[in-house]
């Protein structure tokens, strides 16, 4: 029923971006006929007079369902909500954040821009088992493994997750520096695939899922296509993957718009936890 959808975004068992993924993945859905007005209406924070103005800076006309806004209407309203994110609920407790996303959406850029705020944060070295590129350092960038290498760290139950990504190469999460850093009370960051984040939720209780959202499918395209790190073939190889991998953000604790970088890093210092002066 859409009223139980509207209170589980008052007492914030769901999350309103969730609300929105879903709206727009399944056009049949209950999100989908959620209309607008009742969405933001439901949102902490939002009443009559903060409505009129959201929906007119948004350029989305009241009358409008949460499934059938344009694209750029959509993207507004996703990068509106991941505004809010980290001022609803940031956790009391230091939280361990898994950072996933489609390739080329800024993943090392924002977790770098984490380090960089807070110097301590346990950012992960994977183990990979593709070659290093050029100017990758063995032990800074990844653990570069030969296969033999990747399948005894994966029969002695060293990683912690792992996944094949983009059907090529296995990428993997050492146990125990993670361990390491949380028994040390320190924050921690894994840079990861979506696949592996999904099951790091199911091997950690605590910890965060965040998604990382290009702001537009444009922008990804342009993103991978001027970081020049892959050729023509490789960066359609992960186009196709991030295409499944945006289906699975709703399955995210929270998503965040990387539009511009120091406000995703930002809200993930939130998300960990992190009070910022
Ligand atoms: P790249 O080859 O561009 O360095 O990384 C390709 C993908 O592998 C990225 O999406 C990155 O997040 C993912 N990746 C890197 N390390 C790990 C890891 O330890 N586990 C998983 N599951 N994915 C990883």
């Amino acid at each position: 029923m859409r009223a139980s959808i509207k209170q589980s975004l008052r007492d914030g068992r769901r999350s309103p971006l969730d609300v929105l993924a879903v709206a727009r993945a399944d056009a049949s859905s209950l999100e989908a006929s959620l209309r607008i007005t009742d969405f933001l209406l439901s949102l902490r924070r939002i009443g009559v007079t903060k409505l009129a103005a959201t929906l007119e800076s948004l350029g989305i006309s009241p009358r409008k369902r949460l499934g059938f806004l344009g694209p750029k209407q959509s993207t507004s309203l996703a990068q509106f909500l991941s505004a809010r994110v980290g001022t609803v609920d940031p956790p009391r407790l230091l939280t361990p954040v898994v950072l996933a996303g489609p390739s080329a959406v800024g993943k090392g850029t924002v977790a770098s821009g984490v380090r960089s705020r807070r110097p301590d944060t346990f950012v992960s070295i994977s183990a990979t088992t593709r070659p290093a590129r050029p100017g990758e350092i063995d032990g800074e960038h990844y653990f570069f493994v030969s296969e033999q290498e990747f399948d005894r760290m994966l029969d002695a139950g060293d990683l912690l997750e792992w996944a094949l990504v983009h059907g090529q190469y296995r990428y993997g999460t050492p146990r125990t520096p993670v361990e390491k850093a949380i028994a040390e009370g320190k924050p921690v960051l894994l840079e990861i695939d979506v696949q592996g984040a999904m099951s790091v939720k199911a091997a950690m209780a605590d910890v965060r899922l965040v998604f990382l959202l290009p702001p537009s499918w444009d922008e990804l395209v342009n993103r991978l296509a001027t970081r020049g790190t892959e050729d023509e073939t490789e960066q359609a190889r992960r186009l196709a993957t991030a295409q499944q991998e945006l289906d699975l953000a709703s399955q995210f604790d929270v998503c965040v718009v990387n539009d511009e970088v120091s406000r995703a890093v930002r809200l993930v210092l939130e998300l960990m936890g992190i009070s910022q002066e």
